[in-house]
């Protein structure tokens, strides 16, 4: 199984969900960048020039590159040379991010070690299942809209309230989906589909049919 797991898809599309349940099943680490972002923007030791940088998060827009490398690199590098391997959660949105983690891996002599994964959905699904999830306040967990979950008030994993986040408002939603949607994934999934390492997956079935077809994916 390859050490480098980069998971490629749409807001909303259960890149997130999938990334975790991989991650925990192979002892592989979970990176998000999302969540290295949103632990940052609570910590009271982030510089201003940091705390500059997380503002374009709350309006729904890309966070600046050098921050997503500083955060990215040094959790990678981390985990990688202590022989354990990641699986990377929304860490690569423009062709350029692309670029310059694959000129990372590459140094390191991590090249021959990447498996990136599309959990593939539309733009307009995406917009519906952002507008209706929601997120644990204590734990991060993330709730999906389904019928099984639809009237919960509190997390089931850790009994924290239950929260719509700050990005998930109608109006931000679209500025993402515009922003972070199908069309910016476009060149990244060119990308990898050149490298020879991309394979893709159905975001439109349920949770469990696109684990499991993630785990043939990578056990390959
Ligand atoms: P997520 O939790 O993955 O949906 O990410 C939340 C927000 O963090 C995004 O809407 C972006 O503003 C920011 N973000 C996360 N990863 C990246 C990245 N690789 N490049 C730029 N911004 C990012």
């Amino acid at each position: 199984m390859k050490k480098i797991l980069i998971f490629i898809g749409p807001p909303g599309s259960g890149k997130g969900t999938q990334a975790k349940l991989l991650a925990k099943k192979y002892g592989y680490k979970h990176i998000s960048t999302g969540d290295l972002f949103r632990a940052l923007s609570e910590d009271e030791t982030a510089t201003e020039k940091e705390k500059q940088a997380l503002e374009e998060m709350k309006s729904g827009k890309l966070v600046s590159d050098w921050l997503v490398y500083n955060l990215a690199f040094k959790e990678i590098k981390k985990n990688l040379e202590s022989n354990v391997g990641v699986v990377l959660d929304g860490a690569i949105r423009s062709l350029e991010q692309a670029k310059e983690f694959q000129k990372f891996f590459e140094e390191n002599n991590w090249g021959e070690e990447i498996q990136a994964i599309e959990v593939s959905l539309s733009d307009d699904e995406s917009f519906n299942r952002l507008a209706k999830r929601r997120i644990c306040s204590k734990c991060g967990e993330i709730i999906p809209y389904l019928s099984t979950t639809k009237d919960l008030s509190d997390c089931p994993k850790c009994d924290g309230e239950l929260i719509y986040r700050q990005d998930d408002s109608e109006e931000i939603i679209k500025k993402r989906i515009e922003e972070q949607g199908n069309i910016s994934l476009y060149p990244i999934v060119n990308y990898y589909k050149n490298l020879g390492s991309l394979k893709s997956v159905d975001g439109n079935q349920a949770i469990e049919i696109v684990e499991k077809q993630i785990e043939n994916i990578v056990k390959l």
